[in-house]
């Protein structure tokens, strides 16, 4: 958890954005598209947003499942018009039903999407389908559409702009994944991946099946610190009907082509299943890190976000932000003379007192920035192996009305010794063989889940009274 430096990611890409601007095939299409970038900038782009995905929301810490979805895209891209760009995927740690891919390359799912689905048909289909932005080069193009839209529009968000600048210093990458896909691009995708995937000898009739999985997941509330899938990818049942005619179409026999059903399940044994509590989580307004032993109460009503780096909590009107993370440093002066490092900001004063037993130094900054005047406070707090950064901040206008709420947040960090919350273990994804056929209540009554009965059928490809058939294995879900 540590806060970046403060840098200008729009400035950077906009130099680059005039140096190569034209006009370019589209290598999976063949047709002409206006595009800012070339195809070395475009990977530069996407390593550089690769670096903080990585950061801010984390691998899942499973060198096997990894290699598994490197290995499986590897296959499926070398198949692609665009077989010599630097490939990677990778499987992150988040417990939402995603997949995205970043210009040049990069291509991403959770291993929430992971437990949902049922074979590697499926994932190839998943995959294929954001290799298929990336050959078609979606996301160049979105990304010089935001810049359009950022010099002649301001940047939309929720986020008061300068506290989101504050915020978000440095995160391209997750500036990218709040973009929408245009229709027109998810069904281009739509039918690469599955171009690609019956190339790679998948059964094309499985990728419907990744639409039913996320029909049943579009409704319900969406976990984890990723934006849903269904945000960017809206729609998935009218996807699902036009793919299911396009199938229809395709001449050949396709029983003998790949599905691994059960190879593919039996590598989920294990894998853990919603929330990591051990990687923090809310309780209301409080938030418990067992990991690294710390509690924070936020200001009732505000909205938080837990990502690997950090976590926040900004007000309801966009205005005021506390934000916890942890330091590189090893002593709080070195914290905070790397901290008042920074150009614009300046320290006002300082002091030294205990948070709840703790030893910390505290200071109230101003941060001055081309027409933006921001003011805070922030504490370095010394806590088992590390060094804290606490802070708090507003517009300068309402810094005065919010400074003592935003200053006892901070205050609120203490040690966690609850040891409920301590011991708080995360669910995993475990496999039965049905000896027989049932319903996934009975199912679930024979072989319960801490997971509520709709969750358990979804999972399953099933709806509630569904039947799950003898000899397949069937996913529960259980802390042990
Ligand atoms: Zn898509």
């Amino acid at each position: 958890m540590n806060r970046r430096t403060l840098r200008d990611p729009l400035a950077l890409l906009l130099t680059s954005a005039l140096l190569l601007g034209g006009c370019t095939i589209n290598p999976a299409t063949g047709s002409h598209q206006l595009n800012f970038f070339g195809e070395e900038s475009e990977i530069e782009m996407g390593q550089e947003a690769d670096a903080e995905i990585v950061a801010s929301v984390g691998l899942y810490d499973d060198p096997l499942l990894q290699d598994y979805v490197h290995d499986l895209g590897m296959e499926i891209a070398a198949s692609s018009e665009r077989p010599n760009l630097p490939w990677s995927f990778k499987l992150l740690d988040d417990p939402s039903v995603n997949a995205f891919a970043l210009p040049g390359g990069y291509v991403y799912v959770t291993r929430g999407l992971m437990t949902h689905l049922e074979s590697e048909a499926e994932l190839a289909a998943t995959i294929g389908h954001e290799i298929g932005h990336v050959t078609a080069r979606h996301g160049v193009n979105q990304m010089s559409k935001q810049i359009l839209a950022s010099v002649g529009l301001g940047v939309a968000s929720i986020l008061d702009e300068d506290i989101a600048d504050w915020a978000f210093a440095g995160q391209i990458g997750l500036g990218l994944l709040f973009l929408h896909n245009s229709r027109d691009d998810e069904r281009q995708a739509d039918d690469l991946g599955l171009r690609y995937a019956m190339r790679a000898g998948y059964d094309p009739r499985q990728m419907s099946e990744l639409f039913n999985v996320l029909d049943a997941v579009s409704k319900v509330e969406g976990v984890g610190r990723l934006p849903n899938w269904l945000s960017t990818h809206p729609d998935p049942g009218a996807r699902r009907k036009r793919i299911e005619e396009e199938v229809g179409k395709l001449e050949g026999d396709f029983s003998n082509a790949r599905i691994e059903r059960d190879s593919y399940l039996e590598r989920l044994d294990g894998m853990v299943f919603g929330d990591d509590p051990q990687a923090g989580y809310f309780e209301g307004n409080a938030f418990l890190h067992p990991g690294l032993r710390f509690r924070i109460d936020f200001p009732d009503g505000w909205e938080t976000a837990n990502q690997q780096d950090s976590v926040s909590a900004h007000s309801p009107d966009g205005e005021a932000l506390v934000q916890v993370g942890l330091s590189d440093k090893e002593t709080r002066e070195e914290a905070e003379e790397e901290f008042y490092a920074e150009e614009g900001l300046s320290q006002d004063r300082s002091w030294e007192n205990k948070v709840h037993g703790l030893p910390a130094s505290w200071s109230r900054f101003e941060h001055s920035e081309e027409g933006s005047e921001l003011r805070g406070t922030v504490a370095f707090v010394e806590h088992g192996d590390g060094i804290f950064q606490v802070l708090a901040l507003s517009e300068a206008a309402s810094w005065s009305e919010q400074r003592e709420d935003l200053e006892e947040a901070i205050g609120s960090f203490a040690h966690l010794d609850d040891p409920r919350a301590l011991n708080a273990r995360a669910s995993r994804v475990r496999l039965i063989r049905l000896k027989e056929d049932m319903t996934v209540e009975r199912f679930a009554k024979e072989f319960p889940s801490d997971a509520p009965i709709e969750t358990v059928a979804m999972i399953n490809h099933v709806q509630p009274g569904g039947m799950l058939k003898k000899g397949q294995l069937a996913k529960r879900v259980v802390v042990d």
